[in-house]
C-alpha cells in the first residue's frame, strides 16, 4: 500500500499535479459559512475532512486506514505518516484554486501563469498525468 503521490516539489516551476488522491480529498472537504466580516464560504479549518484527527480522516478517505491506526484509539500516531499527510493536505490550497477557477475536477498537470499585480493565481491545464 503506497502513500499518495505528492506534487509540491513541482511548485517551484509553477507547475502542480492534481492526482486522484487530491480529488478524493476535495470531494470530502467540509464546506461551511464563515460569518467573520462580510462572511464567505470556507473549508472547516478544525475538521477539513470530517470529525476525526486530520491524518486519520485523510487516511480513511484515501483508503490508507489499514496502514497503522492505533489499536487503542484508531487514530494515527506515526509521526512520518502524519507529516506526509499534512504536507499533502497543504497542497489542497492549489487543488481548490485550480478546480474552482478552471471549473474542472480532473487529474493532470497544471501550470501557473505569473501575472504581475494579481493577488490570485491564474492556472491553466498543461497535460494529463503520465
Ligand atoms: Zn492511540
Amino acid at each position: 500500500m503506497g502513500y499518495p503521490n505528492y506534487s509540491s516539489g513541482t511548485l517551484a516551476q509553477n507547475e502542480f499535479t492534481i492526482t486522484e488522491h487530491h480529488l478524493k480529498l476535495l470531494k470530502n472537504m467540509q464546506v461551511e459559512w464563515n460569518q467573520l466580516d462580510k462572511g464567505a464560504p470556507q473549508i472547516n479549518p478544525y475538521s477539513p475532512y470530517g470529525a476525526s484527527q486530520l491524518s486519520t480522516s485523510m487516511a480513511k478517505i484515501l483508503g490508507l486506514d489499514a496502514m497503522c491506526p492505533c489499536p487503542n484509539c484508531a487514530e494515527i500516531h506515526n509521526a512520518e505518516v502524519i507529516d506526509r499527510l499534512s504536507k499533502f493536505h497543504r497542497e489542497m490550497e492549489h487543488v481548490l484554486q485550480i478546480c474552482i477557477s478552471l471549473q474542472t475536477f480532473e487529474a493532470g498537470i497544471y501550470v501557473e501563469t505569473p501575472l504581475p499585480n494579481l493577488t490570485r493565481r491564474i492556472w491553466a491545464k498543461k497535460d494529463v498525468v503520465r
